[in-house]
């Protein structure tokens, strides 16, 4: 059965601040999703919870109902694919663990990318990509931006499509997990598995079912049907394998920084009928709009 959606919520799960590879300080993006008339958001960082103390004080402080959340990079086929944990327990050991281990990897990659891209002669690159991460284990976005800094590259998409995009120098994919692992990092600490921005993948249909069913067989249990930048074409496509694959449906901005028309935290396309969303599921169900 599909519940009827409140015309007063307004969930978006997934978005990033400052303690990843996102603009915003997670105060000020919780401010942000405030404005933008968001009730219930999750903090998905790239491989960390460390901006969800600070996420949790804001929302309390603006009516939000803040979701814990994180965006895991692993392994499937030797490809990068992202998995949304949401609503687990932070404090898990085990969970704990496995987010160490992949800030040390990360470290380790970043490390990488700077043997792989010396060719290109740009003096301290770890040094400048951390100070570009703010002191934290810099991302690929903080390589590219060093990379313009630098003027050999024009922009960040320039950056990705010569240096650190897909089968490029810069695209270290070795320290990643395999996608099973993950999930079952985000299952012990009692949260949800959702597969993020399947579209993102440049997967053809049959390898998206493929990549679905396998998560699905691994523990996942949602994937993202709407999220930013996507066609109404790619939306019925995922809403079918939603419910092809019996998982539940999630939506979220994917937001990273102001300024881009195309995302804008909380909006975000009208999830299909007859999909089970993963917010009903969630350990207090967001069923109405009354905020707690
Ligand atoms: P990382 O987790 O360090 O591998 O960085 C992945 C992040 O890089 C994604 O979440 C995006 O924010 C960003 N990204 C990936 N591809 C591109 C691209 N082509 N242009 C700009 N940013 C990108
Ligand atoms: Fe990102
Ligand atoms: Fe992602
Ligand atoms: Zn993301």
């Amino acid at each position: 059965m599909t519940i009827p959606q409140d015309p007063d919520l307004c969930i978006d799960l997934h978005c990033h601040s400052t303690a990843s590879d996102g603009a915003l300080s997670p105060a000020a993006l919780i401010e942000r999703a405030a404005g933008c008339g968001v009730s219930h958001l999750a903090l998905t960082d790239h491989d960390t919870i460390a901006g969800l103390g600070e996420a949790d004080r804001a929302a309390r402080a603006q009516g939000i109902v803040l979701i814990p959340g994180v965006e895991l990079s692993c392994l499937w086929k030797s490809r990068t694919i992202h998995i949304v944990g949401l609503d687990f327990d932070p404090e898990e050991p085990r969970f704990r663990q496995a987010l160490q281990q992949q800030n040390d990897n990360r470290w380790a990659r970043a490390r990488m990318i700077c043997e792989r891209l010396d060719k290109l002669g740009i003096d301290d690159l770890l040094l400048r990509a951390t100070e570009a991460a703010g002191g934290d284990v810099p991302g690929r976005p903080h390589f590219a931006e060093v990379l313009v800094g630098a003027g050999v590259v024009r922009n960040a998409a320039q950056a990705f499509k010569r240096y650190l995009g897909n089968g490029k120098a810069g695209d270290v994919k070795a320290y990643w997990p395999e996608l099973p692992e993950v999930v079952h990092w985000i299952n012990g600490a009692g949260g949800i598995a959702v597969l993020a921005h399947p579209r993102k993948y440049q997967l053809t249909a049959t390898k998206l079912r493929e990549l679905t069913a396998d998560f699905r067989r691994a523990g996942g249990k949602a994937i993202e049907v709407s999220t930013s930048g996507q066609s109404s074409g790619d939306l019925g496509f995922l809403a079918e394998l939603c419910r092809k694959e019996k998982l539940l449906a999630s939506q979220g901005s994917d937001f990273h920084f102001p300024g881009a028309p195309w995302c804008e935290l909380g909006r975000i396309m009208k999830m299909p009928d007859g999909l089970e969303p993963v917010w009903h599921s969630f350990k207090q169900p967001v069923l109405s709009s009354a905020p707690p």
